[in-house]
């Protein structure tokens, strides 16, 4: 069982990756974390990463894809993986996809977990923070008593820059055309599976359930 988990900001991938991962015995391979133990292990593409991100500059793909390879190449993943966070462009997906094949591999699915944008940009503005205390609200799913104001001390709530809307929107639109552009390089390669959701938790791991279950 070979998966790539796609989803936008705020589409509830990183829950559903943990379940996936629980239910079918697999790995959960995030990019992030990869680079984290490539770096902290000090292998020779870990240290080749770091020197890119120290100067600030991106990791190009042929060391990204190098550091999946030797991720991929390791004895847990020999029943299938969960990749996170990576491919994000579609040479990633090329380079992805002729070095499964020469690990005698190839992926079974790519899931994408849709949600619209206009309940992504709700879901990703809904913090609010207390100005005294530092608790952090959101005013879907962890709404305070008093719309802007602390239930602890009667602080008056405020969001950050970040959490704001026109920064939330700007950000989700440069994800949205990159996933888009990957979305039908899958869907060329008949791999492609979307899931609504706008549902329960629950409701859209039941789907993905039932999809890997086959
Ligand atoms: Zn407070």
């Amino acid at each position: 069982m070979n998966i790539i988990l796609m989803g936008l900001p705020g589409a509830g991938k990183g829950t559903q990756a943990e379940r996936i991962v629980e239910t079918f015995n697999i790995p959960h391979i995030s990019t992030g974390d990869m680079f984290r133990a490539a770096i902290k292990n000090e292998t020779e593409l870990g240290k080749k990463a770091k020197s890119f991100m120290d100067q600030g500059n991106l990791v190009p793909d042929e060391i990204t894809i190098g550091i999946v390879r030797e991720r991929l190449s390791k004895e847990d993943c020999a029943k299938g993986f969960l990749l996170d966070g990576f491919p994000r462009t579609v040479p990633q997906a090329e380079a992805l996809s002729s070095m499964l094949k020469e690990l005698g591999r190839e992926l079974d699915h790519v899931i994408n977990i849709d949600v619209h944008r206009d309940l992504l940009i709700e879901r990703l503005t809904g913090r609010w923070i207390c100005s005294t205390c530092g608790a952090s609200y959101h005013t879907v799913f962890n709404p305070p008593k008093v719309e802007g104001i602390c239930d602890k001390d009667g602080s008056k709530l405020f969001q950050r820059d970040d959490d704001k809307e026109e920064v939330v929107a700007q950000r989700l639109d440069v994800n949205i055309s990159q996933a888009k552009l990957l979305m039908d390089y899958y869907s060329n390669e008949g791999i492609l599976r979307t899931i609504n959701g706008e549902r329960e938790i629950q409701e859209v791991f039941e789907d993905i359930a039932a999809l890997l279950r086959g």
